[in-house]
């Protein structure tokens, strides 16, 4: 998708501190993080949000899951805990217009949401 960033990253046009990747999804650190772990986890293939997901494409939501909780082992984080996030559309808070899940952790996180 032209003008992605993130289906830039995923092609290697644009830097990206990648820590995981396999034929459906890349991992790779927020540029902005708002906790000492925070990861994105995104399809390779650009879906823009949740609502973009076909309904046999679950298995890949269920796999950005799976990619996750095994970072957070990794990243060591996975005892204490973390959120996964996926803001999805406008009023969802989305920026970045390519499905990606947020996995944020290393601290104490605010019970508050939205
Ligand atoms: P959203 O608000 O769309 O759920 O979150 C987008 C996230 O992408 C933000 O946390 C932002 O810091 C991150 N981000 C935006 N541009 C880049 C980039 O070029 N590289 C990386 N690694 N993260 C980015
Ligand atoms: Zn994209």
């Amino acid at each position: 998708m032209e003008d992605c960033i993130f289906c830039k990253i995923i092609a290697g046009d644009i830097p990206g501190d990648v820590v995981y990747r396999d034929d459906d999804v890349l991992a790779f650190r927020d540029i902005n993080p708002v906790a000492p772990t925070h990861i994105l986890i995104v399809p390779l293939q650009h879906i823009v949000t949740v609502a973009d997901i076909p309904d046999d494409g679950f298995s890949l939501a269920g796999k950005m899951i799976q990619v996750a909780k095994n970072l957070a082992v990794q990243e060591e984080i996975a005892e204490k805990g973390y959120r996964l996030v996926i803001n999805s559309g406008e009023q969802g808070g989305q920026i970045v217009r390519h499905l990606h899940m947020h996995l944020i952790g290393g601290r104490e996180l605010s019970t508050k949401l939205g």
